[in-house]
């Protein structure tokens, strides 16, 4: 059984509404890791949904942490900011509303387009609404009881100063220490380290409570049934495990069902970006590997299981492993130790399977036509004259598309040299062929022109006549890369000429024979 279809039905069996909830810290770039938790929330809220269950996923964006320091990606006036929270501070390039929105923007868009189906939610708003009030309330009442809990879990030491909640000084705009003795709700007075001296409502979102009392604090609003959260929350005495008592004796609350999950490691040698010289983030993720596919990558293994994106051919060979578990989904023959991977691909359509097998171009094809053709309609056209496509639905269309400004992403930044190529408009200058060379693309010249233009008839075409000559295989071959793109090596022939119009192909080599 599939891993997201046993947590479903654990979750199922106690709860009528289940509510699974997922947040992102938007406070800078954003990790490939985090588009885990989106998928795996996702993925367990399709399969509670296909148990007939009325199930909602939300999306928690903590827009009200404060900004940790200045990191190295922010300009220096940046430092002023240091200790606000995100939703306060402006964005580095004036065109979001504030920090918070600027880092999440593309992340929210990259959800939408894997289609993860939820509700998102900032946290500042729920702040700002007086959703917090009775949580903040019962922290501040019970803090010497937090503390004892955050002690005995943690294993820590009691720490008399916790605050569980930190007011935002009216003048400095950061958060700071409350002063425990006079509160009394709904007021908390404060004495900031700038000197000014404040009195705030807790109702009105000026201030927020602190980590380990506001993840609880969340699962007791919403009444979360269930939560991926990274395994780094998920060690003993860590923020799952004190959440855990605090939202039981502090909230009289419920805790979620738990989802720890694995992180993300980046793999190999393609894991830099070529050019810009920065490692893989969830955006580039997003933008290289086609969504259905990277849907496919974070569910084919258990959440508890390391996944390495490899950001170099690894692309490719996920993308065929998704395309080869469609085929065997829609076929319906595969063997058990299939079966999870094929549970996988249909997951990942999040209850929007397509009723049949949609027409399968390989994201490895498409290196070699998007390199031929610099628009998507070259590339239909290439498709379309060697026969991959011919009635394509609007969802075929959009996929290829996508597919193929994944490919052009991946080309550019972070393919090997290996795969890439453009073709000659003539015969490279420069190029030297000796007799028996000249005379091996005469033979093949003649050969080419009676041939009928499909991948197998050309491979073997080539073959043939390479191996009569005394140039040989090795020596046909790259005599052909080096007159269409001036390489010693490059894609297989046959699938590479007969992406390439007949006429020219044959053309190029009658010139280069002469
Ligand atoms: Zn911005
Ligand atoms: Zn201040």
């Amino acid at each position: 059984m599939h891993w997201a279809d046993v947590i479903a039905e654990d979750i199922a069996k106690n709860c009528e509404e289940p509510l699974i909830a997922t947040g992102i810290s938007p406070t800078g770039i954003i990790h490939v890791g985090s588009l885990r938790e989106a998928i795996t929330g996702e993925s367990v809220r399709s399969a509670v949904k296909g148990l007939g269950k009325n199930v909602r996923l939300i999306y928690l964006i903590d827009s009200y942490d404060p900004l940790r320091k200045r990191y190295d990606f922010l300009p220096k006036e940046f430092e002023q900011y240091v200790g606000m929270p995100i939703s306060n501070i402006p964005c580095p390039c004036g065109k979001h509303k504030n920090y918070a929105h600027h880092y999440v923007q593309p992340f929210l868009d990259a959800v939408d387009s894997l289609g993860v189906q939820c509700e998102i939610i900032w946290t500042h708003e729920l702040y700002e609404q007086g959703l917090f009030a009775e949580t903040i309330d019962m922290a501040m009442n019970k803090r010497e009881q937090v503390i004892k809990i955050l002690s005995e879990v943690t294993g820590k030491e009691e720490n008399p100063n916790y605050a569980p909640y930190t007011p935002i000084c009216s003048a400095c705009g950061r958060f700071t220490q409350p002063i425990f003795e006079t509160y009394e709700f709904p007021y908390i007075e404060y004495e900031c380290t700038c000197g000014n001296r404040g009195k705030d409502d807790i109702r009105e979102g000026k201030g927020k409570l602190t980590w380990r009392c506001e993840w609880p604090a969340k699962w007791k609003i919403f009444g979360t049934s269930a939560e991926p959260f990274g395994k780094d929350h998920a060690a003993a005495g860590g923020s799952y495990d004190t959440g855990v008592r605090i939202v039981k004796e502090i909230y009289d609350g419920v805790p979620p069902y738990p989802i720890p999950y694995e992180f993300v490691q980046l793999k190999g040698v393609g894991q830099m970006h070529k050019s810009l010289g920065s490692p893989v983030t969830g955006l580039d993720a997003i933008n290289m590997t086609p969504p259905e596919v990277l849907n496919y990558l974070f569910l084919r293994v258990n959440p508890s299981r390391a996944i390495d994106y490899d950001s170099g051919m690894g692309v490719l060979d996920m993308a065929d492993e998704y395309d080869r578990m469609e085929r065997l989904f829609f076929e319906g023959e595969y063997t058990e130790a299939e079966e999870d991977s094929v549970r996988a691909y249909e997951i990942a359509q999040h209850n929007r399977t397509p009723e049949k097998l949609p027409n399968q171009i390989s994201c490895r094809h498409l290196v070699n036509v998007a390199q031929m053709a610099p628009t998507f309609e070259g590339v239909l056209e290439i498709l379309k004259r060697n026969g991959n496509i011919s009635d394509m639905t609007p969802a075929e269309t959009k996929r290829l598309a996508r597919r193929v400004e994944c490919v052009r992403y991946w080309l550019n930044g972070f393919a090997p040299d290996i795969v890439k190529f453009s073709v000659c408009n003539t015969v490279p200058p420069g190029i030297e062929l000796s007799m028996a060379e000249k005379a091996f693309l005469q033979a093949l010249s003649v050969r080419l022109y009676d041939c009928i233009w499909d991948a197998e008839t050309i491979g073997a075409t080539i073959a043939d006549t390479a191996k009569e000559s005394p140039v040989g295989l090795k020596g046909g071959y790259s005599t052909l890369y080096r007159i269409l793109i001036g390489k010693k090596s490059g894609p297989r022939l046959g699938n590479f000429l007969a992406d390439m119009d007949k006429s020219f192909v044959v053309n190029r080599v009658v010139q280069a024979s002469n």
